[in-house]
């Protein structure tokens, strides 16, 4: 099972129930199996776009406080080669950057041929949060919905695939996952009192994340809903929609530019020769 892409345009609902793992996902023990088998394949093709050089692609999460975005990068990002990945995470713009306009910094850290980027929050922040707190008037932040979806046409134009994951946790498990986060000492660092402002505002945030699905899911970047309320579901999810959009680039091994044979017989001629391994066809 792998998640629909949001269709453009579509009259995008988030109630809480959307955030319970669907029928049909599987459960216990052959959920875990499916989850680890499809991160052995993110992880092979990942190893395959780096080498194919060809194409690249972005992974957008999104989602409110505690929803699941650190996590998913450790488990299913954990399954994929440091050295192809490029990670990068987005917090309150700094002085410098609020110089720029909203997609300066996002742009800087788009990943190039061959990488596989993953960005924790994003330039959606510039049309959630910011229409949310009012940071910029409402004609402002308007006009990114279609400055947005321009900015990831491009992308897309120059070989870098566009994937969006909307982590959708409903107001009860956030409220569990925060009150962990102050009871447990160890996870008291990710607490921040804000976060309790942002859930008092849940119905701006739901109203600007459905607008946001809705009109920036494209044929080339579509948004993915995920039920985040449970972990081992979410992550199952999100890596069988990587698996498949990877399979889709139809992703190659590159032909060697060189003369395999003689490359071979002139490294056993050679000082400190390994032996011929006795499995090798001629
Ligand atoms: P968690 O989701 O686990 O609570 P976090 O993503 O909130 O972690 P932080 O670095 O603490 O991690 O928070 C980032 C903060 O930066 C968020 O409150 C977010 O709304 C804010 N932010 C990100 N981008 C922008 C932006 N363009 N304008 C204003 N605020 C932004």
């Amino acid at each position: 099972m792998h998640l629909d892409p949001i269709a453009h345009n579509a009259r995008v609902r988030l109630p809480d129930k959307l955030a319970h793992p669907p029928r049909g996902v599987p459960e216990g023990l052959e959920l875990e199996e499916a989850t680890a088998r499809a991160l052995d394949r993110v992880g092979d093709l990942q190893q395959r776009l780096y080498a194919d050089g060809r194409y690249g692609m972005l992974v957008v999460l999104q989602g409110r406080d505690a929803s699941g975005k650190d996590g998913t990068i450790r488990k299913v990002f954990g399954a994929c080669s440091p050295l192809g990945l490029h990670i990068a995470a987005f917090g309150v713009p700094s002085t410098i950057e609020r110089g720029h306009d909203f997609l300066w910094r996002v742009h800087q850290q788009v990943p190039g041929l061959r990488y596989l980027g993953v960005f924790n929050r994003s330039h959606y922040e510039d049309v959630l949060v910011a229409r949310v707190r009012g940071l910029v008037p409402k004609k402002v932040w308007k006009a990114r919905y279609d400055q947005i979806n321009a900015f990831e046409a491009t992308l897309t134009a120059a070989g870098i695939s566009v994937l969006k994951f909307f982590l959708h946790v409903s107001r009860e498990e956030q409220g569990r996952r925060l009150l962990e986060r102050l009871d447990e000492p160890e996870k008291r660092w990710k607490f921040d009192p804000g976060d309790l402002d942002d859930r008092d505002r849940w119905d701006d945030y739901t109203e600007a994340y459905e607008d946001a699905l809705s009109r920036c899911s494209t044929p080339d970047a579509p948004w993915f809903l995920v039920p985040a309320d449970d972990k081992r579901v979410r992550d199952y999810l999100i890596a069988r929609t990587l698996q498949r959009a990877l399979k889709g680039l139809d992703l190659r091994y590159p032909e060697p530019d060189y003369d395999v044979a003689e490359c071979r017989a002139r490294l056993l001629a050679g000082k400190g020769a390994p032996p011929e391994p006795a499995d090798v066809a001629p």
